[in-house]
């Protein structure tokens, strides 16, 4: 049934544990960790994902990524680091995109050898870089779609074929573009994961993960899950089920504010290049407008040479310098001195991440106001490179 209705009913109905006893609006909460047995296979337990804010709330997100069965984790690490546990075991393999999250490339390289997983890096800009990797005991592969923080493209159906012809499982980390932009599961990808502390929370106060497949899938990871024990209070999925409902809304404030500001920054005479899927400029324009229906909130852009990242970032006045992304408020960070400042000069030569890089996730505000807090922060780093000089 929830598959005919709208992205803003599934938003706002799908999922909500109605208030039989007083009417109320909203979904009760249900924080008890003991429930009366009525049937003996229904044990409700927090850790086992199943009270009924849990339970309820998995549907939105199943209905949101056109999937049998979803699930919400107590982060998105929790998510992906389940997720990819209960389909991995010691000498197995698992081919993996480059540019991916921080914290997911750190779990894969730091924790896969103590299992004995094996795993290959690849730039994925073409399918063949993944089909190139594949051994005789693959049985992942995982992508990342618009990339952090350059925003290459993956083809995912290009990606979802090749893993069904080679009988691998495919999966995607949908937390840039969310279910709004793009829903991998109709481009034939088997598991959809999000850090929900990102669009899906969308007000920087929720550390969530969702997961999206197949009832088959789920299983799966239900098993898995349960005994690592990642899920998330019913208080938090209460929020969680709350801020979805007014995912579309935000989202799409927030693809028509990020358009308007790649197209000032990209005609700005201080500013080198910028990176954005919805730009006719970027060499993938046509491959995500194939996939996205709208090209997202997030964007990146190349100060001039003789503008410093760190000092542009702090003349900022209104948007935030912030490590975390995705919320209804402007954010924006320079990779070199925060997320990729471990990496060595040179490997961030070799990934693209300059030193004039900054990444920028576009809130809801009036865009004419960030238009003006970007032009301001350019002028008063000038000013101070001047009076140095
Ligand atoms: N995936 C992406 C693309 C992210 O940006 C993040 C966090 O920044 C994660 C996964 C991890 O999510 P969480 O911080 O909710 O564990």
């Amino acid at each position: 049934m929830t598959k005919k209705l709208g992205l803003q009913t599934i938003c706002t109905h799908v999922g909500e544990v109605k208030d039989e006893q007083f009417k109320g609006a909203v979904s009760p909460i249900y924080m008890s960790t003991s429930y009366q047995f009525e049937d003996v296979d229904v044990k409700r337990y927090p850790r086992y994902f199943n009270t009924p804010n849990q339970e309820f709330l998995s549907k939105k997100i199943a209905a949101l990524e056109h999937a049998e069965a979803g699930m919400i984790f107590g982060s998105g690490m929790a998510a992906i680091s389940t997720v990819l546990l209960a389909f991995l075991k010691t000498g197995d393999h698992i081919v993996v995109q480059n540019t991916l999250y921080g914290g997911t490339s750190n779990f894969i390289r730091e924790e896969f050898p103590k299992y004995g997983i094996e795993f290959s890096f690849t730039d994925g800009y073409e399918v063949s870089d993944f089909e190139d990797k594949i051994q005789e005991h693959t049985k992942v592969i995982y992508i990342e779609t618009p990339s952090n923080p350059l925003l290459t493209i993956t083809d995912i159906k290009g990606v979802a074929a090749l893993a069904k012809e080679k009988g691998l499982l495919s999966i995607i980390d949908n937390t840039f573009a969310s279910p709004v932009n793009q829903n991998p599961i109709d481009f034939g990808i088997d598991i959809v994961l999000h850090s929900a502390t990102k669009y899906l929370g969308g007000h920087s106060d929720i550390l969530a993960g969702a997961v999206a497949c197949s009832n088959e899938h789920m299983k799966i990871i239900w098993n898995v899950a349960k005994n690592l024990g990642g899920s998330l209070s019913d208080f938090m999925v209460w929020m969680l089920e709350r801020s979805i409902k007014t995912l579309v809304l935000r989202v799409k404030a927030q693809n028509r504010n990020a358009k308007k500001l790649a197209k000032f920054l990209n005609s700005h005479s201080d500013i080198k290049n910028v990176y954005y899927p919805g730009l006719k400029s970027h060499p993938q324009y046509a491959l995500a407008k194939s996939q996205m229906k709208g090209f997202g909130g997030m964007l990146s852009f190349e100060l001039n040479d003789e503008l410093d990242a760190l000092s542009f970032q702090k003349a900022l006045k209104l948007i935030k310098p912030s490590m975390s992304l995705a919320g209804v408020e402007s954010t924006m960070l320079s990779p070199y001195k925060t997320s990729h400042g471990l990496l060595s000069q040179e490997e961030r030569d070799r990934i693209g991440v300059t030193n004039g890089l900054m990444r920028f996730s576009v809130g809801i505000e009036t865009k004419d106001d960030l238009i003006e807090d970007i032009e301001q922060a350019i002028k008063a780093v000038k000013k101070q490179a001047k009076v140095e000089a």
